[in-house]
C-alpha cells in the first residue's frame, strides 16, 4: 500500500515513521510512505503558497494550483475519472467526516491514499471539489495543521495490512473490534471472543508482578478458568464502555448476559441498539 503526503513540512514525518510498528512496515516493503514538499510546486520567486481570502476575513488559504500540479505530478486524475476505491485523495480538515476505526479498515482495502495537509484558515474549496474523495476530521478540535491528522491515519492504517502485527488476532480483539460472528450471541452465552471487541472498548489489561504497590491484579486472571476468564474480560469491557463511551453501547450486539451484567451497573441504561 502507499501513501502520499502533500505539505509544506515534509520533513515533520521523519519522527512519526521512524518508530515501531510502522517503521518496520516501511523497512519490510508493507507499505511506503512519500511526502511531497507543496512548495516545489510554486512558480514564483517567494515559493508562495498560500493567498488572502475572498470576502475577506481572518488568516490565509492555501492556494489551488500548487496542491493541483502536487496531486497531478503523482499520477492522480479528477475524482470524477479515478476509480476511488484503489486510489483515494483525502483532504485533512476539522470540518471533515469524523475518522473512525471502521474508516480505517476501509482505507486499509485501498491501494494508494494521498493526504493533503491544510495549513492557515485551509485549503481553496475548489480542491476539496474537484481531487478530494474524502473530507476527513481526526476529532472535534482545531490542529494548526493536517500533518499530524495525517500521521494519525497513517498508524492506524498500517497496523491493519496483512502481515504487519505478529499476531493478526491483536488488530481483531481491541477497542472497536468488529465481532467475529457478527451477530448477537445467543441469550446466556460466553460471547466467543475472549476479548472485549464487537464494537466495545477494550478491557483492562494487566502483566508482572502480581501486585504493584500494595494492589493486586483481579484473581479471575490466576484462576487459569478460561470461562471464567472470558466472562470477566467481557464484562469489563461493558463497564468501560458505559463509563467512558456509553453511546457506543448502541451499535454492539449485546447478548442477553451482557444486558443483564449492564443492568446491575446502571439500571437506566438506555440499552436500545
Ligand atoms: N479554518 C479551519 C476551520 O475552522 O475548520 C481550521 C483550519 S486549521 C487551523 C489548518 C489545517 O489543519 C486544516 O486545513 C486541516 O488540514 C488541519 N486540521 C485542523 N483540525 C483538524 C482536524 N480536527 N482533523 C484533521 N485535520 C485538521
Amino acid at each position: 500500500m502507499q501513501f502520499d503526503i502533500i505539505t509544506i513540512f515534509p520533513e515533520f514525518f521523519s519522527g512519526p515513521l521512524d518508530h515501531g510498528v510502522l517503521r518496520r512496515a516501511i523497512k519490510s516493503g508493507i507499505c511506503s510512505v512519500a511526502t511531497h514538499d507543496l512548495r516545489s510546486f510554486t512558480h514564483d520567486r517567494h515559493r508562495t503558497v498560500d493567498d488572502r481570502p475572498f470576502g475577506g476575513g481572518e488568516g490565509m488559504v492555501l492556494k489551488p494550483e500548487p496542491i493541483y500540479d502536487a496531486v497531478f505530478s503523482l499520477g492522480i486524475t479528477p475524482k470524477a475519472t479515478r476509480n476511488t476505491t484503489k486510489e483515494t485523495v483525502v483532504l485533512l480538515s476539522a470540518q471533515g467526516r469524523p475518522f473512525t476505526q471502521a474508516m480505517a479498515h476501509e482505507l486499509a482495502t485501498t491501494e494508494r491514499v494521498v493526504f493533503l495537509c491544510g495549513r492557515y484558515e485551509g485549503v481553496d474549496e475548489r480542491i476539496n471539489d474537484l481531487l478530494c474523495d474524502r473530507e476527513i476530521s481526526i476529532g472535534d478540535y482545531v490542529l494548526s495543521g493536517g500533518e499530524l491528522a495525517a500521521a494519525v491515519i497513517i498508524d492506524s492504517v498500517v497496523r491493519l495490512l496483512p502481515g504487519v502485527l505478529g499476531n493478526p488476532d491483536s488488530a481483531r480483539f481491541e477497542s472497536f473490534g468488529a465481532d467475529d460472528t457478527g451477530n448477537a450471541h445467543e441469550p446466556g452465552a460466553v460471547p466467543p471472543s475472549t476479548h472485549g471487541s464487537g464494537g466495545l472498548l477494550d478491557y483492562p489489561h494487566y502483566t508482572r508482578p502480581a501486585e504493584f504497590h500494595g494492589v493486586p491484579i483481579p484473581e479471575v486472571l490466576m484462576g487459569g478458568n478460561h470461562d471464567q476468564i472470558r466472562r470477566w474480560r467481557r464484562q469489563m469491557a461493558l463497564a468501560k464502555t458505559l463509563r467512558n463511551r456509553p453511546e457506543l453501547l448502541k451499535g454492539v450486539a449485546l447478548s442477553a448476559e451482557d444486558r443483564r451484567y449492564l443492568q446491575t451497573l446502571s439500571p437506566e441504561a438506555d440499552l436500545q441498539g
